[in-house]
């Protein structure tokens, strides 16, 4: 199966994502874990991006498509695989046509007041990069999976996500018509408990097979 999860920041694509994959076995594509490795790693291309995440803009596309093109191409993806955070412009989107095609697209919608909210009280593992809400954790410090750190990203600040939606409504939004067109997209309800959310997904999922 090869998927695609569009939708704003906060909307729980990330959270979501993770148990999908799993669930399918096919590997989870995040291009926002896959640049932060980048720049952790000090990259040529971490250290291109970098700037641009940090203001919460996007990465010029030629970077991106680049990078998901090498990695769609690996073997772990030939039977499918999920897009979390790709595309997020209508080139990225003509680009993907050109390289695979998708079978379905699930739009995760939450009204814009919760998104807010939940970025700015995000905390991501340092080590195995689960992302936690601080109201879900007992240690803030500690990751509840593996022991390793807690942190809170650079672009979950609340002046840096108001610009990420602002980007999102400009730039990702018009996707979900050129989806909609295609007969891919089909929307999920995103404000509900993160196990109610998965079991829309997956309803969806098995309705289309
Ligand atoms: P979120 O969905 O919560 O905004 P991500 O982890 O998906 O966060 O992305 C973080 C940042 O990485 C984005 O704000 C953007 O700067 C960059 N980025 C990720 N994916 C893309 C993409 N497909 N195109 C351009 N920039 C991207
Ligand atoms: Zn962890």
């Amino acid at each position: 199966m090869r998927l695609m999860f569009v939708g704003p920041p906060g909307a729980g694509k990330g959270t979501q994502a993770v148990r999908i994959a799993a669930r399918y076995g096919i590997p989870h594509i995040s291009t926002g874990d896959m640049l932060r490795e980048e720049i952790k790693n000090g990259t040529p291309l971490g250290q291109q991006a970098k700037a641009y995440i940090e203001a919460g803009e996007l990465v010029p596309d030629d970077v991106i498509i680049g990078m998901v093109k090498e990695r769609i191409s690996r073997p772990d993806a030939r039977d499918g695989f999920l897009l979390d955070g790709f595309p997020r412009t209508r080139e990225q989107a003509e680009a993907l046509d050109k390289f695979t095609s998708l079978d379905v697209v699930i739009n995760i919608n939450v009204p814009d007041d919760k998104l807010i909210h939940r970025i700015c009280g995000r905390r991501v593992c340092r080590q195995c990069g689960a992302t936690y809400h601080e109201s879900m954790l007992e240690n803030l410090k500690q990751c509840p999976k593996c022991g390793g750190e807690l942190y809170v990203r650079d672009d979950d600040k609340e002046e840096i996500v108001r610009q990420r939606i602002a980007v999102y409504k400009e730039k990702t939004q018009p996707l979900i018509e050129y989806y909609t067109k295609k007969g891919l997209l089909e929307d999920v309800v995103g404000s509900g408990g993160i196990d109610d959310i998965t079991e829309a997904i997956v309803a969806v999922l098995e309705n289309r097979k």
